[in-house]
């Protein structure tokens, strides 16, 4: 058995639909998946019910933007109870800012003599939680550049005349906004960000588990954070990263981890539940009161 628990949507800024997503799945083998989108879990219920009829086990989840002091870093909240009144006005704050970014980093584009228009970023993303990525594909549709890398080269990257910050929540609140709402938080990547001096620092915030698999992290990274998640008792997850057909070759079913990984997640969640005075009526694995019903398929 083996999961992928990182992937996105178009519901942020991954290309395939919930429906594609699971058939991707299925197609690399998968038996449990969960999706990830940035600052959004609109994907959810499509995704759950295409798992359902696909007989591939879903988990909920969500990738939050956070730093640490200066870092940023990225964090993934597994099993969120969708319903959470604060994850959800949450969650609407980090969109609104989202959408507003598209507006500054157009502007920025227009005053360096690109006439892109945010109506043609937003037609192109679609969604709710629209990024970087979205910006890109417009400046290629518009043939302002020839490729995605050379959008983020020459103008989105972080430093880059037309980046703009996103809302960034500290470590510490995004790990109480997800443990407040029934989830696991781990951090996600932490090979890609200068993550290793704040691990300290976000495993006292609270931290649950490390992405020690994932796509862009070399064998040695793999090993080094699964030795650091031993010595602090965290769990592991990993996952492909996959957003679809954005960057030539669809990456799920590149990194597919022992369902061990999801049972121990899912043990972790039960075990808060249980602590946090959740009644688990028998055969019910949702935690959460005011969630359950609605996670159709939802295991
Ligand atoms: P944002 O959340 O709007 O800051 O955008 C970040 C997203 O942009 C990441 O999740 C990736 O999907 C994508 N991304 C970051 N760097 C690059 C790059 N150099 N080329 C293509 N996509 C990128
Ligand atoms: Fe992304
Ligand atoms: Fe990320
Ligand atoms: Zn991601």
């Amino acid at each position: 058995m083996l999961a992928d628990l990182h992937l996105h949507t178009f519901f942020s800024d991954g290309t395939y639909s919930p429906e594609e997503l699971v058939e991707q799945a299925k197609r690399a083998g998968l038996q449990a998946i969960a999706l990830t989108d940035h600052d959004t879990m609109e994907g959810c219920p499509r995704t759950a019910e295409a798992c359902r009829k696909a007989k591939i086990e879903f988990i909920p989840a969500c990738e939050f933007t956070a730093e640490m002091g200066e870092i940023e870093i990225h964090l993934l909240g597994y099993y969120l109870d969708m319903e959470n009144g604060r994850l959800r006005e949450q969650l609407g704050k980090f969109q609104a800012v989202r959408q507003q970014r598209i507006e500054t980093m157009t502007a920025r584009l227009n005053a360096l003599g690109i006439p892109l228009h945010a109506d043609t970023v937003f037609a192109i993303a679609n969604c709710r939680a629209p990024g970087r990525p979205h910006v890109a594909r417009a400046l290629v549709q518009e043939e302002f550049c020839g490729s995605l890398d050379e959008a983020f080269e020459r103008f989105l990257k972080k430093g880059k005349p037309a980046w703009a910050p996103k809302l960034k929540i500290s470590a510490l609140g995004a790990i109480e906004l997800i443990h407040q709402a029934g989830g696991i938080a781990v951090l996600a990547h932490p090979g890609l960000s200068r993550a290793d001096e704040v691990i300290p620092d976000v495993i006292a915030a609270g931290l649950d588990g490390l992405e020690c698999f994932h796509t862009k992290h070399s064998t040695s990274m793999t090993e080094h954070y699964l030795e650091l998640a031993e010595k602090n008792r965290l769990l592991v997850t990993g996952g492909s990263d996959c957003h679809g057909r954005n960057h030539g070759k669809p990456l799920i079913g590149t990194i597919k981890i022992p369902y061990q990984y999801v049972e121990h997640l899912k043990d972790r969640m039960l075990q808060r539940a249980a602590e946090n005075g959740f009644l688990l009526a028998d055969g019910d694995h949702s935690p959460h009161p005011m969630g359950r019903g609605q996670g159709e398929g939802i295991v």
